[in-house]
């Protein structure tokens, strides 16, 4: 049973108790740290005083991550710690809680919260903020979820450069042919924008990591891309996507497109058409859906789980009623897009989440304050994609389309100025110019995923002497 847990009104310090102090100021739960929880956070920090309410972040992380970045630091071309911006800096004069919520109960303005270690606690609260993002979805494919990969989180992108470097290493001290193919065949499910550049960043790395590796020619890898739909990349024009399908089929880069996974137990793929074969290495990105915990709570959802919204970014119901106290944004949320959008509805990509999480911010502060509410109003910047080193492809505003290098410097130059904080953006160009002047770094450091891995096996103790020799074949017993 969770106990209910009171923060004091300024500070993160908790204590459990039963029965809930009335509070002097109103609390304001923000739930997930990430676009939407950091920015709405600030800015209602910036809007309202101490005095005036009291905000909690609640987040498993420590930390909120700059996704579009991720495919850069599975690339080696960021480091993995640069496109995080912690909470403790990047959330002054605001509560966080560390833990996981895993159960939201609007109507007593109360949620669980699992720390990772401890009971769980519940905390009360006036004002709600859902910030909880979206999560793989997982398919019930056979053998998926055993031997996949999401690449939704800086861990999961650092695991997969780590990964696909280690591969390659193995492989170039492997004689058994099958072995190595399977060790240099990396399937990636999923051709939308995360895929996309993942398979590409990630292809352009590998080429250059071989060339550490005498044994492996570039012919020896083989990357391989899974789509269920007939094209590639559908946030981009199709004159654009077919110009990316193709700057990527000309590296070697295998689609596999209207095709689907059907298996891939114990690596061994077999798709829709029929296709078949071995790798040791699966990257799904094949969409994502609301957080669960939403579609577990009491909050209205649309038929995809997410929390319905007006265009204020308030929570309302199916007759459009304004549910009192709650507010959404970003991945997990169907805000209204004016624009058109898909259906009606916002896309969901980092432009609208940090957009709609600092009108929000504003929103609640009006809300305190009894002044209007704006409505959220957002036209489409662009799209912009990295495909490796040097390469890309963009739109700017509707209508400026960029290949090659000149998109690749607008994706850089949109996600440099977008990413939050400026000691990160600093960080970050500093990371650019070593990796220009010196190469990027492309040792594998596998073996950081299972640091106990030497010590466990230090701590077997050796066998007898007798033991070994009995356990030895019986020609080298003999000489
Ligand atoms: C690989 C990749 C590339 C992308 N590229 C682009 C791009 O180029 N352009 C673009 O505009 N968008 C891009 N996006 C999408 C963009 O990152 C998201 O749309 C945006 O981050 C959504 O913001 P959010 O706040 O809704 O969710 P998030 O930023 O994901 O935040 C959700 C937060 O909730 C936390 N959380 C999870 N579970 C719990 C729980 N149980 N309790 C409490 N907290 C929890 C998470 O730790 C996280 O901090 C990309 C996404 C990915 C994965």
């Amino acid at each position: 049973m969770a106990q209910t847990t009171e923060l004091t009104d300024n500070a993160a310090e908790t204590k459990a108790t039963t029965t809930p102090r009335p509070r002097k100021v109103p609390r304001i739960v923000v739930l997930g740290g990430g676009s939407v929880g950091l920015y709405s956070a600030r800015r209602l920090r910036q809007r309202l005083g101490k005095r005036e309410a009291a905000i909690v972040v609640i987040d498993p992380r420590p930390y909120m991550t700059y996704a579009p970045f991720l495919p850069e630091v599975a690339a080696g071309s960021i480091s993995d710690r640069d496109v995080v911006a912690p909470h403790n800096r990047a959330l002054k004069g605001i509560d966080t809680l560390m833990g996981r919520v895993t159960q939201i109960r609007h109507n007593d303005r109360t949620v669980e919260v699992t720390p990772e270690i401890g009971e769980p606690y519940e905390i009360t609260y006036d004002h709600l903020i859902v910030g909880l993002g979206s999560v793989s979805r997982v398919l019930p494919i056979p053998g998926l979820a055993e031997n996949a990969i999401g690449f939704k989180n800086v861990e999961e992108a650092v695991a997969v450069r780590n990964h696909v470097l280690d591969r390659i290493i193995v492989a170039a001290s492997t004689w058994d042919k099958d072995l190595r193919q399977r060790l240099l065949t990396f399937t990636f499910v999923g051709g939308g924008f995360a895929g996309c550049e993942a398979i590409a960043e990630i292809e352009d790395m590998a080429k250059s990591a071989i060339k550490q590796y005498p044994t492996i020619e570039p012919g020896d890898l083989r990357f391989v891309m899974i789509e269920g739909s007939n094209r590639i990349l559908p946030e981009l024009t199709e004159e654009m996507a077919q110009y990316a399908l193709e700057e990527m089929q000309k590296r070697g880069i295998e689609f596999h497109l209207s095709t689907f996974l059907s298996s891939c137990e114990d690596g061994h793929v077999v798709t829709s058409t029929g296709v078949e074969f071995d790798t040791d290495t699966i990257v799904w990105t094949a969409g994502v859906k609301a957080h669960p915990v939403i579609g577990e709570s009491d909050l209205p959802t649309d038929k995809m789980g997410r929390v319905t919204t007006n265009t204020k970014l308030q929570v309302i119901d199916a007759e459009g009623t304004v549910i009192p106290d709650a507010y959404a944004a970003g991945d997990c949320a169907a805000v209204p897009d004016v624009h058109g959008g898909i259906n009606g509805f916002c896309v969901p990509n980092a432009q609208h989440a940090v957009r709609q999480a600092k009108l929000l911010g504003d929103n609640l502060a009006s809300v305190l304050r009894s002044g209007e509410l704006k409505e959220y109003s957002h036209k489409n910047l662009g799209t912009v994609a990295s495909l490796g080193l040097h390469k890309g492809v963009a739109i700017l505003f509707g209508s400026i389309k960029l290949r090659g290098f000149f998109a690749w410097c607008a994706h850089r130059g949109y996600h440099l100025y977008a990413m939050p904080t400026i000691s990160r953006r600093l960080r970050i160009t500093t990371g650019w110019v070593s990796v220009y002047l010196m190469r990027r770094e492309l040792v594998p450091l596998g073996p950081l995923h299972d640091p106990r891995a030497e010590f466990r096996a230090a701590a077997i103790p050796p066998k007898p002497k007798q033991e070994q020799a009995s356990s030895l074949p019986d020609e080298a017993k003999a000489h």
